[in-house]
Order: C-alpha cells, then sequence, then structure tokens
C-alpha cells in the first residue's frame, strides 16, 4: 500500500481542510494510507505526524483555518532542512507528499523535490491569488467576500457620516484581493502593487476633494493593498487628512479576511484539487502544481508558478477604473 503526506503550509486559507479531506477519501478508494504533518514542513522536520482516515473527515470541510495547522518555517531554506525531512518521510515509508500552501510553501516543495526520492504535488491555497498557472488559488474567493463584506458594513456608517475611508486589504504584494474588493465594494479609488506608477498623494486628495465638493453629502472609499503605502492605511490617512482638509479614517481589515467559513466555490475548488493531486500521484507526476484553467484542472511544474509573474485580469482594472470615474462622473453630473 501506497503512502501520502500531506502538510498546509504558509498562510491558512478558507478551504484547505476541504481539500484535505478530498485527498484522504480518494486516496482511501485508492487503497492508500494518509498521514498528515502539523505545522507545515516544521512538522516533517520534527516528525508531528498524524495519521489521517475518512471518518475524521466528516465535519471539516465547513471549517475554517487547517486542522493540520501551519507555520513560518524559513529553516526549511536549507538543505540540511530538506535532508531531514526527507529521512523522517522514509521512515514513514511515505511515498508521495501533498504541499498545500502559497508561493513560499511552492518553492519548499521544489527544494524538497530536489532532495527526496517521493512525488511531491502542489496544490494551491492562500488567499492572495499570487501563483501563476492557476487562475484561482484555495481561498480567495472567501477572502474577497469577507472584504467585500467588511467594505459595505463600512460604507454604511461612512455614507451615513459622510465620511472618507481608506480601507487596506490583503493580499502579500499582490493586488488580486484588492482589485476583486474594489469592485464588489463600488470603491471610489483603488491602490494595488501591479498598477505602476503609483498615483501620487496629490492626486488621490485632489480625487477626494473634488467628489467631496461635488456632493458633501457622501462617502468616499479608497481599497488599498497591504505593503504598498509606506507606513500602512493610517500613514495615508494622516497624510491625506493634511492635504484635503477633510478627517480620513483608515481602516485595516487584517486577519478576519483569512478567517472563516470558506464559501461554496472554494469548497468545490478544493475538492476538485484535492482529487485531482491523488489521481495525480496515482500516474506518477513529481514536482508539479494542481491548478485550475478556464474550468478545468492543469498540472504545471511547480516552479513555473513562483518564477513567474501572474499578471491581474486587465479587463477587471479597465472595468474599476471606468466606473470610478463615472462614479464621479455621476456625483458631479
Ligand atoms: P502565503 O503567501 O499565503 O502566506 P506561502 O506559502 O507563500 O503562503 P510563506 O511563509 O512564504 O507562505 O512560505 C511557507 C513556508 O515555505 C516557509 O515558512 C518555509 O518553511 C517554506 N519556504 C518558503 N520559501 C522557501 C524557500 N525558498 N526554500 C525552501 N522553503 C521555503
Amino acid at each position: 500500500m501506497k503512502k501520502i503526506a500531506v502538510i498546509t503550509s504558509g498562510g491558512d486559507a478558507p478551504g484547505m481542510n476541504a481539500c484535505i479531506r478530498a485527498i484522504v477519501l480518494t486516496a482511501y478508494q485508492h487503497g492508500m494510507e494518509v498521514i498528515g504533518f502539523r505545522h507545515g514542513f516544521r512538522g516533517i522536520v520534527e516528525d508531528l505526524n498524524q495519521p489521517l482516515h475518512p471518518n475524521d473527515m466528516r465535519l471539516v470541510s465547513q471549517r475554517g483555518g487547517t486542522i493540520l495547522l501551519s507555520s513560518r518555517y524559513p529553516e526549511f531554506k536549507q538543505v540540511s532542512a530538506a535532508k531531514a525531512a526527507a529521512q523522517v518521510l522514509d521512515a514513514h515509508g511515505i511515498g508521495a507528499l501533498v504541499v498545500i500552501g502559497g508561493d513560499g510553501s511552492f518553492r519548499g516543495a521544489h527544494h524538497l523535490n530536489q532532495h527526496w526520492y517521493g512525488q511531491v504535488i502542489g496544490v494551491p491555497g492562500t488567499i492572495d491569488n499570487d501563483l501563476a498557472g492557476t487562475d484561482t488559488t484555495i481561498g480567495f474567493t472567501t477572502a474577497v467576500d469577507t472584504a467585500m463584506e467588511a467594505i459595505d458594513r463600512i460604507r454604511e456608517t461612512a455614507e451615513a457620516m459622510a465620511r472618507v475611508f481608506v480601507i487596506e486589504v490583503m493580499g502579500r504584494h499582490a493586488g488580486f484581493i484588492g482589485l476583486h474588493a474594489a469592485i464588489a465594494g463600488s470603491a471610489e479609488g483603488m491602490l494595488v502593487p501591479e498598477l505602476e506608477p503609483q498615483p501620487k498623494l496629490a492626486e488621490i486628495a485632489d480625487n477626494i476633494k473634488r467628489a467631496r465638493s461635488a456632493f458633501p453629502d457622501s462617502s468616499y472609499i479608497v481599497v488599498v493593498s497591504e505593503n504598498l503605502w509606506p507606513g500602512g492605511v493610517s500613514q495615508l490617512a494622516k497624510e491625506l487628512t493634511q492635504a484635503t482638509g477633510t478627517t480620513c479614517h483608515a481602516a485595516p481589515l487584517g486577519h478576519i479576511q483569512r478567517g472563516g467559513r470558506p464559501n461554496a466555490q472554494d469548497r468545490i475548488l478544493s475538492m476538485q484539487l484535492g482529487q485531482a493531486a491523488v489521481h495525480a500521484i496515482i500516474d506518477g507526476a513529481s514536482g508539479h502544481m494542481i491548478g485550475v484553467e478556464q474550468g478545468h484542472v492543469v498540472e504545471v511544474p511547480i516552479h513555473l508558478t513562483f518564477e513567474r509573474d501572474k499578471p491581474l485580469d486587465l479587463r477587471l482594472v479597465n472595468l474599476q477604473r471606468g466606473l470610478q470615474q463615472l462614479n464621479f462622473a455621476s456625483k458631479v453630473g
């Protein structure tokens, strides 16, 4: 009987548990045993193993976070750590490892693949959606839903008080959550890292001033990606308050975007990718990510997922830019 191991690594993402469930059920269906290691790569090196049986999977798909726990473990970049992990995996008689995580985790998977004879398969699990070779990643759409709901709530109070808000969303160094949340939340402004050159403070302030003089009873929301403005949105709000003469409020959404029950789309994606990961192992694949492109499951060499940039969808960028302008025109018109 072939033994498969699973880890969740890096930032947790809603849907990881549904993916674990699909891996476990599919593996057992094919006569394979599954073992998990808690806390990502650290858990392999420290042998924090946990058998995973179909009976344990009955109520996990609905839950956010990860039942296998995760961690940041930069030590795994060392060759000695990869070799230590290979020894632990061999000692358990494991033939294949599934790594559910983001680009850092996939660098780790690629690294391990060079120091271990077993098969290594990646499944994209990150709210940031910043992996090339897959249209979407586990947790992304749930995070966008959460950000949108938070923006809607801020919108109601902002509208009641005619306030300006700068709302910070997650994404690490990518603007996918920012772009999607800005569109879904009907934001008047959006700052995401991919759109160079970034607007200057004076330009953002000018847009706010023009909107407010034309329609003083209205709210105004700018969605800003994390790690974009030096000092974060609190600093941006201070600078805008000075530049506009209007109090601008900062609202960093933070980790609420990572938690929560996965939405239906993420659960379905997770199960589709989890099942496909086991099928890929049966077919002998290694060093590949299982992703999805235009509704079809695809296998992509894992190094290409983090060596290439994943661009924002320009049609969506133009949609937001157009609507921002129309929104403003309708206010001044
Ligand atoms: P997210 O972006 O959603 O937080 P991630 O997988 O990118 O997820 P990281 O913290 O960047 O999160 O990476 C997860 C883990 O992968 C690291 O803690 C480390 O154990 C391992 N890792 C990252 N980069 C490398 C690398 N270059 N070589 C080996 N292992 C790595």
